[in-house]
């Protein structure tokens, strides 16, 4: 009789920018949580920021036994202050070509007493994980955090740029018909840099490289959506080019939410400095418009002029999620009004899951980031999509377009547009179409998170996936 095998340690390696480290270290607890039986280690790979940051925003909140954490190098120059941050991307990049990625499973060896890493989940931006855990003898699986079309773009760009070339403005409003997949969306829906922009601009270049090393390295891929959600012709195009796409988001949903879990260690539950529950408490059942434009999109000065006046002539309540630079950016006495009137609340963060979940929601201004897609229509609540970039216009189009749950403006707001969207989603007959779409979906999402639910057993299925030694 052999050995045993020794137990599963499986790498999670983040992409340390944006709202993309967060989520990969949401997923990284859940793993560790639902892998514990197995006996398996989880180790939490980013750079030293980042871990600081992400340890630092949850708090006092204690960690599963079995997650630790480990270094990745970033790359940088000693004083990074003076370094922006596509230049960090750069060079967080440049850096994991060149081994960086290798050096971080070497440091979680290390980190979990010597255990040979099994497997290499991560953020599929970080696409140099794949030879570094082909070296390591271990299998890739990565996590894609982003919508199924605009997967399906980046891995199509070459069939993309050829048929589009320098077409592109003159042919915007074409749909990509001849396109598997991607027939519902216009060539102006394409994220920049797929058919035409800034080929060689940092994070085209890393999300056209990951579309190049997906299909020929993935063991499996976490896809962040639900069993009826994408269209027929988007899952098929994907599970022509991708092997084992699992789709088990959305994947803020994989931890359990305070009601249910036993222990405050298997929560996500963020707290709420600004007080935007008890303000949504004091008004009616779905009176109130949300608004937010996640964490890197900012409407340029006219146009936050134009929202805030449009916010004030719908007449409806509203809660903003603003960053603080942009307030002396408001209209005068904007800030004052709300204030004195109780009309409107402006936060420089707001905890928008619980924020979507309140019953006084009844309509969300997002920019259409995909985990605000993801967290509004898992509560139910219909859409105005302002995109400004990469993923946010292919999003914006199916909210509106292929699902219904919302409608998009073409371009900038306007206080009009703005006041129309909001007293439409919140009181018209096409906002309570709208609504019910929305509510199927969110009746779909809450079967699939179940336990025996769609999602539950491809999350189990990862888990086994990975846990494979
Ligand atoms: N978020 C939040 N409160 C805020 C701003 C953002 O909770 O005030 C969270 C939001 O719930 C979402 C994430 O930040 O999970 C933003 O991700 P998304 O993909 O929508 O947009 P990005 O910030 O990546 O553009």
């Amino acid at each position: 009789v052999g050995a045993s095998p020794a137990p599963p340690h499986v790498a999670v390696v983040a992409f340390p920018f944006s709202s993309h480290a967060a989520v990969l270290l949401s997923f990284a607890r859940a793993l560790a949580a639902a892998a514990a039986p197995a006996g398996a280690t989880i180790t939490f790979l980013s750079t030293a920021s980042s871990v600081a940051q992400l340890r630092g925003a949850s708090g006092s909140k204690a960690l599963p036994a079995n997650l630790r954490f480990a270094e990745l190098p970033d790359g940088a120059p000693a004083a990074k202050e003076a370094v922006p941050v596509p230049r960090q991307i750069e060079l967080f990049m440049a850096a994991a070509e060149a081994g960086a990625v290798k050096a971080g499973l070497a440091a979680a060896r290390a980190a979990a007493g010597g255990a040979r890493v099994s497997c290499v989940v991560g953020d599929a931006f970080v696409w140099p994980a794949a030879e570094a855990a082909a070296a390591a003898g271990a299998p890739w699986v990565p996590v894609w955090t982003a919508a199924s079309c605009a997967l399906v773009a980046h891995i199509r760009t070459d069939a993309l740029r050829e048929d589009v070339g320098d077409q592109a403005a003159s042919r915007a409003d074409e749909l990509l018909i001849s396109h598997p997949g991607l027939a519902g969306y216009r060539v102006r829906d394409l994220p920049e840099g797929v058919a035409a922009g800034e080929f060689n601009y940092v994070i085209n270049l890393l999300i056209y490289r990951m579309g190049q090393w997906l299909p020929r390295a993935a063991a499996a891929v976490a896809l962040n959506t639900f069993p009826g959600l994408d269209p027929p012709d988007v899952t098929a195009a994907l599970g022509e080019m991708l092997p084992n796409c699992l789709p088990l988001g959305p994947y803020h949903l994989l931890l359990p939410t305070t009601a249910t879990a036993t222990k405050d260690t298997d929560t996500a539950a963020p707290a709420d400095p600004h007080g935007c529950l008890a303000w949504l408490d004091r008004h009616p059942a779905r009176a109130v418009a949300y608004v937010n434009f996640g964490t890197v999109a900012s409407p340029p000065p006219d146009e936050l002029r134009e929202l805030a006046a449009g916010l004030e002539a719908a007449g409806a309540p509203f809660l903003w999620s603003l960053r603080e630079g942009s307030w002396p950016l408001l209209p005068a006495g904007f800030l004052d009004r709300a204030a004195a009137t109780g009309s409107g609340l402006v936060v420089p963060w707001a905890p928008q899951v619980p924020v979507l979940r309140h019953a006084s929601v009844g309509a969300f201004v997002t920019h259409a980031g995909w985990a605000s897609v993801l967290e509004g229509v898992s509560s139910g609540v219909p859409m105005a999509c302002r995109p400004f970039f990469g993923d946010q216009r292919m999003n914006a189009r199916s909210v509106a377009h292929v699902w219904g749950f919302g409608a998009a403006f073409e371009g900038a707001m306007t206080s009009a547009g703005v006041a129309d969207v909001v007293e439409t989603l919140l009181r018209g007959e096409d906002g309570a179409r709208m609504r019910a779409r929305a509510q199927e979906l969110q009746a779909v999402v809450a079967e699939a998170f179940e336990p025996g639910g769609v999602c539950r057993n491809n999350f189990d299925k990862f888990v086994e996936i990975v846990c494979r030694v």
